[in-house]
């Protein structure tokens, strides 16, 4: 794909992040910082170190982080940042991992790049990785290594080819993106002031592709409903209440719940669990609810349906509690839902570095960690690593590194539209 015409000789305008220069259009900036002799060194530095950052991507794959122990990859992300000269390399109390590309402007507040270093695979899964005519195989393979590799790759062309931007670039490792961690890593960044209050905007890199902006946070809501009872013999204790009886029913109303198709709405029960064997009445049944969608208020109205539910299934018929059954309903993951506006800089420059690169992209909503500053009313969108993959969430899961190069020219121009950069 071409990057724009070649490269002028000696450029000294520098495309800035100033207020005055921030209502240039966006496809101007970009068409600049495509321009820089600096910028076409970064992009051939992407197909040079093709084969590096295959084994990159194999290396990271082959070490286990599952939600609540990515110590290992933690260190081995600490020293690939250390290794590309980042500055301010450190990990936090989580395991989030920082480094810094400083900038030329001491004023100008952090444009950050991040990608979830977290799997969903559980530990104790066994990790086999390899490479195979031309594709990587693995677990997290694509989601989300590739992510990790196209963090290394950006701050490895920038070094490579002494690419400073006005604003500093803060790159970012972070833990528990996935299931229940519930997005734990990026909440935490944006609880410490020392960052929410300097990143200017955020680029998440999550699994492969170059052919979606991921500006609409999809919202979630997960529940643990347990149900507890008195337990007993089947047929001496027989007619005591039983907790997987009312908890069957409870999915039963539940699941009548109608939601609308727009704002698309779903719930899901993902896991029940309970009893300890087949002649005993239960002590208790467990289940696990999922719930889904773009609007708050359709995720209040599931949750009230769940309660009552449980309420209805659990109380008598004068809506006392029956005596021999509890139940409780507990969250278990909460991640916010919100859009970018349509106006925002972000979307504006991700759109001119789309149409620089001839590259068409779709808008799409999902649940990632951009839907923590998105629901702060930040800007934040997440975009693919490059190449293309498949099996995401399985043992199966493949990359194919083909049009990589495409996906990192992407990120490197969005992060350069935005953070500002000369050819000096
Ligand atoms: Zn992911």
């Amino acid at each position: 794909m071409s990057p724009g015409p070649p490269a002028r000789a000696s450029s000294t305008e520098a495309v800035s992040f100033s207020e005055s220069q921030a209502s240039r259009s966006a496809q101007q900036q970009v068409a600049r910082a495509a321009e820089l002799r600096k910028v076409h060194e970064g992009f051939a530095w992407f197909r040079s170190h093709a084969r590096e950052l295959e084994d990159l991507q194999l290396e990271v794959t082959s070490i286990a982080a599952p939600p609540w122990g990515e110590a290992a990859r933690s260190a081995w992300l600490e020293a690939r940042f250390s290794e590309l000269a980042l500055s301010d390399v450190h990990q936090d109390e989580l395991g989030n991992v920082f480094g810094i590309r400083p900038g030329t402007d001491p004023n100008a507040p952090y444009i950050a790049l991040s990608a979830h270093i977290d799997t969903v695979f559980p530990e104790g899964t066994t990790i086999e990785v390899r490479r195979d005519a031309g594709k990587l195989h693995g677990p997290g393979i694509s989601d989300n290594s590739s992510g990790i590799v196209a963090l290394l790759a950006i701050a490895g062309a920038m070094q490579a080819a002494t690419l400073t931007a006005a604003a500093p670039v803060l790159f970012i490792g972070d833990v528990g993106e996935e299931g229940e961690g519930d997005l734990r890593g990026m909440r935490h960044v944006f609880q410490q002031p020392k960052w929410s209050a300097s990143i200017a905007s955020l680029v998440v890199l999550d699994g492969a592709g170059s052919d979606t902006i991921i500006a609409e946070g999809l919202g979630s809501r997960r529940y643990e409903v347990t149900v507890r009872g008195h337990g007993g013999h089947s047929w001496s204790d027989f007619g005591i209440a039983n907790p997987i009886i009312a908890l069957a029913r409870i999915i039963d109303r539940f699941a009548g719940t109608p939601v609308p198709a727009l704002p698309k709405t779903t719930y899901n029960i993902g896991m029940i669990n309970g009893g300890t064997s087949v002649n005993s009445i239960p002590e208790s049944a467990t289940m696990k609810v999922d719930t889904r969608s773009a609007s708050v208020e359709q995720l209040d109205r599931l949750e009230s349906a769940l309660h009552e539910a449980v309420d209805a299934i659990t109380s008598d018929s004068t809506g006392r509690k029956k005596q021999e059954l509890t139940a409780e309903v507990r969250i278990i993951g909460n991640r916010p839902a919100a859009d970018l506006p349509v106006e925002s800089q972000l979307l504006k420059a991700i759109r001119a570095v789309d149409a620089q690169l001839n590259n068409v992209a779709r808008i799409q909503r999902a649940s990632t960690d951009a839907n923590v500053p998105l629901s702060l009313g930040r800007e934040a969108i997440a975009i693919g690593a490059g190449g293309s993959g498949g099996g995401a969430h399985t043992i199966g899961e493949w990359y194919d590194p083909t049009g990589r190069d495409l996906g990192l020219k992407r990120i490197l121009l969005l992060i350069l539209a935005l953070a500002g950069v000369s050819d000096e």
